[in-house]
């Protein structure tokens, strides 16, 4: 006997489905499935409560993108794998696929934390982190200001209507002169720079440039490290300075980048200090500087703190700073949470006792992960976060044997994820509990999904990118809308391009 032949049977589910579908897709009798039977409850609560969190009623608000619905994401998320449940009842293609559940109420409340602790920073959205056409609409809205590493990001800001070119920071180092060109002709002016080249390419393809001086920060606690590839020495600054003045640009202030994932908040005030030097250099190349970029890094978790030591750091080194303008570039504090993954089980397999070739037990004690599970999600796909973003993830179940209820006494073992393509790189997790009753069809979610992950998928072996679902919950969910509404009551955000 083989070893998966050892594991129990697939999930009924789709089965029973496809078997009873007239019955099904007429409502007539949904008491035999628990998945079917959990919903019409779910929907029922969340249409006729106007004041609960859970109404899903779409709405339209932009002609080029998806509908915008109501309720909290884990709604979204059930109803999305009925939905699919429903799709393969009609043995739709990819009926199964992974989506996402994005909670646009997570980005606005995000906002208002940054607005509370760092009043006089504004933010400039890191598009890079996650280019959503809805992301980049409420922030828009929210009159939050962009960072843009390419001709791409520029565009794809610019082409929403309604940011003016002045709220764009070109924030590479190192441009395509291309790219400096046609940032020119866009009228965007404020770009990074730290080294000689640059300057010779912009005094070339953009001499009215405003030019913002890329620093090295210390990037050492943070888990993402720049510093190997971008940012100037303060010992190298007077001499770019020189340079820049000798070319007749114009150098307007300085930045720095602590590293993507910082997680010792303390390093900002060392950067500030380094920023304080950095705007003494400017001054004696015969500069005023007038803007101070503190870069991005700031995670969720330790965000509040993060912003005393700035807040505490600017005060000390900038105390008169009238007539300075502070920005930041925060990414994934933006996005990271607000978005959340269901991806199906779509194969198992027992793995290989190499020695004996013998099967071992699903429910096994043992330390060493005793299921295989493949899921239409891999590190090729979103969870290219794993490797390139030195993310762990989560998995949770989000159903199980066709049913939302995973009762806490339900046993666990040690499994493997595994993303779909043929690839053995494509290790979603090694080893984690989770129920040894798992089988094909069941669905695993995925929380804090939003930040480096989309954004860098391929769609290698031919796996789609996997769709989102936009949704606003309870905090927040009107203030989104308003803020939506009355951008795109302006004509802003209608674009037919992709975004
Ligand atoms: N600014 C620049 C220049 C970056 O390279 C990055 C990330 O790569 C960011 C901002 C955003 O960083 P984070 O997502 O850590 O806030």
């Amino acid at each position: 006997m083989s070893p998966v032949e050892v594991l129990s049977a697939l999930n009924p589910l789709d089965h029973f489905i496809s078997r009873n579908f007239q019955k099904f897709s007429g409502h007539s009798d949904t008491s035999f499935d628990p998945v079917v039977k959990d919903l019409p409850a779910l929907i029922d609560v969340a249409t006729n409560d106007p004041a609960a969190d859970n109404r899903l009623d779409d709405e339209k608000i932009f002609s080029s993108l998806p509908p915008l619905f109501r309720g909290h994401p884990e709604i979204h998320l059930r109803k999305g794998i009925i939905d699919a449940a429903m799709l393969g009842a009609t043995s739709e293609v990819d009926a199964e696929r992974a989506f996402f559940v994005a909670d646009l109420s997570q980005v606005f409340r995000q906002h208002e934390r940054w607005m509370k602790n760092l009043p006089e920073i504004v933010p400039h959205y890191a598009v890079k982190c996650n280019p959503d056409p809805y992301i980049i609409r409420l922030l828009a809205a929210l009159g939050a200001g962009f960072d843009c590493a390419s001709n791409g990001e520029i565009s794809q800001v610019l082409s929403i209507g309604g940011v003016d070119p002045s709220r764009i920071i070109f924030a590479n180092p190192c441009k395509a002169t291309s790219f400096v060109r046609s940032a020119a002709k866009a009228g965007v002016n404020h770009m990074t720079f730290d080294n000689a080249d640059e300057l010779y390419k912009i005094a070339r393809a953009h001499p009215g440039a405003k030019l913002i001086v890329r620093i090295l920060a210390d990037d050492s606690k943070s888990i993402c490290r720049f510093g190997i590839k971008f940012g100037a020495p303060l010992e190298v600054v007077p001499s770019l300075l020189s340079k820049a003045k000798e070319l007749g640009l114009d150098v307007v202030g300085v930045s720095f980048h602590v590293g993507s994932g910082c997680y010792d908040p303390t390093i900002y005030g060392d950067a500030i200090r380094r920023a304080r030097d950095a705007f003494l250099m400017g001054a004696q190349a015969g500069y005023k500087f007038t803007l101070l970029d503190v870069g991005g890094g700031f995670e969720d978790a330790r965000f509040e703190t993060a912003a005393s030591v700035l807040a505490d750091a600017i005060n000390l080194y900038f105390p008169d700073r009238k007539g300075i303008r502070l920005i930041a570039e925060p990414g994934r504090f933006y996005v990271s949470r607000a978005f959340s993954l269901a991806a199906n089980i779509i194969a198992r397999r027992a793995p290989m006792n190499e020695i004996s070739l013998e099967p071992l037990d699903p429910r096994s004690t043992s330390d060493e992960p005793s299921v295989m599970y493949y899921i239409n999600e891999g590190v090729y796909g979103a969870f290219n976060c794993i490797m390139f973003d030195h993310q762990t993830v989560n998995p949770y179940v989000l159903s199980l044997k066709g049913s939302f209820h995973v009762s806490s006494s339900e046993p666990l073992s040690l499994c493997s994820l595994w993303g779909p393509t043929c690839d053995s790189i494509d290790c979603v997790c090694k080893a984690v509990e989770l129920p040894s009753a798992l089988q094909i069809g069941d669905w695993l979610g995925f929380d804090n999904m939003g930040a480096y992950t989309i954004c860098a998928a391929s769609q290698f072996n031919g796996f789609k990118f996997s769709n989102v679902v936009y949704t606003t919950s309870k905090v927040g969910g009107d203030e989104v809308r308003r803020a939506l509404c009355s951008f795109a009551a302006k004509g802003y955000g209608h674009g037919s391009g992709p975004y």
